[in-house]
């Protein structure tokens, strides 16, 4: 029998927000405000498959209003129930704060098996579900504005984008209803790999703050370092594309059917090709196959990447984790028995609702997008390529020398879309990160940097809470 702790997700995401709120000086009546979710629909709802008729169990939380839109993904899984939506909701919220998306927190999730039904099912099943949002004024472009989610992606966005357009015809800024949506039905570039991205931009700035590399015994900078990644999903697979590319070395890759290990460095696009083919992560060329998922995480490594699901490290696998830095790129993967243990260790844990807001900030990016109804760089990028074209030609005259063929091309290039989204994030993860990092270290008794990150979250809400004048 499992001696591992039954942990309600709420609960731990509450616990984590009540041992921040002694660094805050807030109202205890604001910080019970801020803490609860204000508003829960559970559905229930009959759609046909095949010759059965099938009773679909979902859920629709918003978190918090004090900012709106309420904005948050849409989970297809069986886990999915009250307590876990009422959690990843209340992240949300925080996630939002913490990297000044305008934003209340909601989370949306069927509680369904997504892989037991064909296409045609479940896109019967999602239309339904945002019929049901719309009936309750639970979804719209100033109310609530869904996204993709564990099991959800571009496609299920289209299905909820076009549903809502049929129900709202007219409604002209109808397309911010839902973001991550394919950039053909008013997605933007740049979303699919936002959260990973967002992930990599988040612990690139951490490995250049000398103290906290110091501490965890490693050298400044991301190049060289020993990444497990857990998870091949969007998440997953673009965090390890990108820690690659910036001269990492992904040395394992874990799935739920068993992981791969290869000290020399796997690339995920082969591996998630070679899983696509044969149905399996494991007899990748040149890895070892590790049968038991969970034993990658213990490996040798400088960074873990939890991007799976809640709860994988837990106060039973916690004390053998080698890895120096914890990056949660899944909402939830550590319970606060595994937090405890390592600030024990020293471990850095790079807390989820900030390290994967990559995703929420392009899904900002997107929202925007669809409200001003222009592609961004539309308007400057041919502008600026003619300047900076004149600004050249006249260095060139001047100095009498020519500009290499590939700088040429760089400093002549207008911002495009994809361009802009990238800057966007960078910029967002870069200023969060050290926003939170600057809070822990002028307190020196607040534990971690989730605690940190907490204070962050709580004391913008609050302001927001307490600047609407709604506590007289
Ligand atoms: N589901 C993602 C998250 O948990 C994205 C949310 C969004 O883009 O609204 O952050």
């Amino acid at each position: 029998m499992s001696t591992q702790k039954e942990y309600s997700f709420f609960d731990a995401v509450s616990a984590s927000f009540d041992k921040a709120a002694k660094f805050t000086s807030w109202d205890p009546g604001i910080l019970e405000q801020i803490k609860q979710c204000n508003s829960v629909y559970r559905m229930f709802f009959p759609v046909r498959i095949g010759d059965k008729i099938e009773v679909i169990k979902a859920y629709r939380v918003q978190h918090s209003h004090h900012k709106t839109p309420c904005k948050g993904g849409i989970r297809f899984a069986t886990s999915v129930n009250l307590d876990e939506v009422m959690a990843l909701a209340a992240l949300m919220t925080y996630k939002c704060a913490i990297v000044n998306v305008p934003f209340g927190g909601a989370k949306g999730g069927i509680n369904i098996d997504p892989k037991k039904y064909t296409p045609y099912e479940l896109e019967k099943i999602t239309r339904r579900y945002t019929h049901e949002l719309i009936k309750k004024n639970f979804i719209g472009p100033g109310t609530d504005v869904p996204a993709p989610d564990y099991g959800t992606g571009e496609r299920e966005m289209s299905w909820i984008m076009d549903t809502y357009m049929s129900m709202r015809p007219g409604e002209i800024d109808g397309l911010g209803c839902v973001t991550g949506k394919p950039v053909s039905q008013g997605g933007v570039r740049g979303r699919r790999e936002a959260t990973g991205l967002g992930v990599f931009y988040g612990i690139k700035e951490i490995c250049t703050m000398p103290d906290l590399m110091q501490k965890a015994g490693l050298e400044i900078g991301i190049k060289g370092k020993k990444v497990i990644v857990q998870g091949l999903g969007n998440v997953g697979y673009h965090a390890a594309k990108f820690f690659r590319e910036g001269g990492a070395i992904v040395i394992g890759l874990a799935e739920f059917e068993g992981a791969i290990y290869n000290p020399n460095g796997l690339n995920e696009e082969e591996v998630f090709q070679h899983r696509k083919k044969t149905g399996t992560i494991l007899n990748f060329p040149g890895a070892e196959n590790i049968l038991h998922s969970a034993e990658a995480l213990e490996r040798e490594c400088d960074i873990l990447i939890p991007a799976a699901l809640e709860n994988v490290i837990n106060g039973q696998n916690a004390t053998r984790i080698k890895a120096k830095i914890i990056g949660e790129a899944a909402n939830g993967p550590l319970t606060p028995d595994a937090d405890e243990i390592f600030i024990k260790k020293g471990v850095l844990v790079v807390p989820d609702m900030y390290l994967n807001a990559g995703g929420v900030t392009v899904s900002y990016f997107e929202w925007l997008k669809n409200l001003s109804h222009v592609r961004y760089g539309r308007m400057e990028k041919r502008f600026t390529e003619n300047q900076n074209s004149i600004i050249l030609e006249q260095m060139e005259k001047l100095t009498g020398k020519q500009v290499h063929a590939a700088e040429r091309q760089f400093i002549m290039h207008g911002a495009d879309e994809a361009d802009l989204v990238y800057s966007g994030l960078e910029e967002t993860m870069i200023g969060a990160t050290r926003e939170i990092i600057d809070v822990w270290k002028k307190n020196p008794a607040i534990p971690d940097m989730r605690t940190a990150a907490y204070v962050v979250a709580i004391n913008k809400v609050g302001t927001s809470y307490s600047e609407l004048g709604i506590f007289p």
